[in-house]
């Protein structure tokens, strides 16, 4: 039996990364989590292989030249972020569900390949206003790096209607929640 994709888009700065983790760390549902290659530079705690395989830009071009990629996006300009095909491939052929952490546009993308044997749902936060102060507070990225995340997320949400569900990450404990419930009942279908 192959195993199933679980995709989780949302503008950056919607909860997705802690939704994941907090759904991997109540271990309920058993789920590997896709590490995506990219080529922007590590944020403190982050290890090559467990969050992202981080490639140079031209080890980054060259695989998409050796067409390594099922899909990748250049979500910031010059920062792409892409899922390895062997990356999903090894997973799905060992039987197990693979959950991805992907930008709107490749969440529609891999929907699109994937069909039935996937599911798409997409974080809302409960406001830009509320986006912009969780951002703040992560502290990870400078005021022009918020700025730029904003704006992409304004059009970012527009994108919403083109998923199967939605779920609003206003408290995050409800939001983990309804997340796991969309995934045990997606799994088990
Ligand atoms: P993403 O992976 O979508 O970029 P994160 O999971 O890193 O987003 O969340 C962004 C920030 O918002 C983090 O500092 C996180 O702790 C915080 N956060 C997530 N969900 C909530 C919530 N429901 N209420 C308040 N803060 C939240
Ligand atoms: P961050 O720099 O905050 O880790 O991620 C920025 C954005 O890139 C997030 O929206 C994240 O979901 C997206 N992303 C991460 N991996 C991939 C990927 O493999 N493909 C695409 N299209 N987007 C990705």
């Amino acid at each position: 039996m192959s195993g199933k994709l679980i995709i989780i888009s949302a503008p950056s700065g919607c909860g997705k990364s802690t939704i994941i983790h907090d759904i991997t760390e109540r271990g309920n549902v058993a789920m590997t989590f896709s590490v995506s290659a990219t080529n922007r530079k590590p944020r403190e705690g982050e290890i090559d292989g467990v969050h992202y395989y981080f490639l140079s830009t031209s080890d980054f071009n060259d695989r998409i030249a050796a067409g390594d990629f099922l899909e990748y996006e250049e979500v910031y300009p010059g920062r792409f972020y892409g899922t390895l095909k062997s990356e999903i491939n090894r997973s799905l052929e060992a039987g197990k569900n693979i959950v991805l952490d992907i930008d709107v546009k490749g969440g529609i993308n891999i929907k699109r390949i994937y069909g039935e044997k996937a599911i798409s749902i997409f974080i809302q936060p409960p406001s830009v206003e509320a986006l912009r102060s969780r951002l703040e507070n992560r502290g990870t990225e400078s005021e022009d790096v918020i700025n730029e995340r904003i704006s992409r997320a304004e059009f970012e949400l527009s994108f919403a209607p083109q998923f199967d569900v939605t779920v609003v990450n206003d408290d995050l404990s409800a939001a983990v929640d309804r997340t796991e419930q969309i995934i045990v009942d997606f799994i088990g279908r």
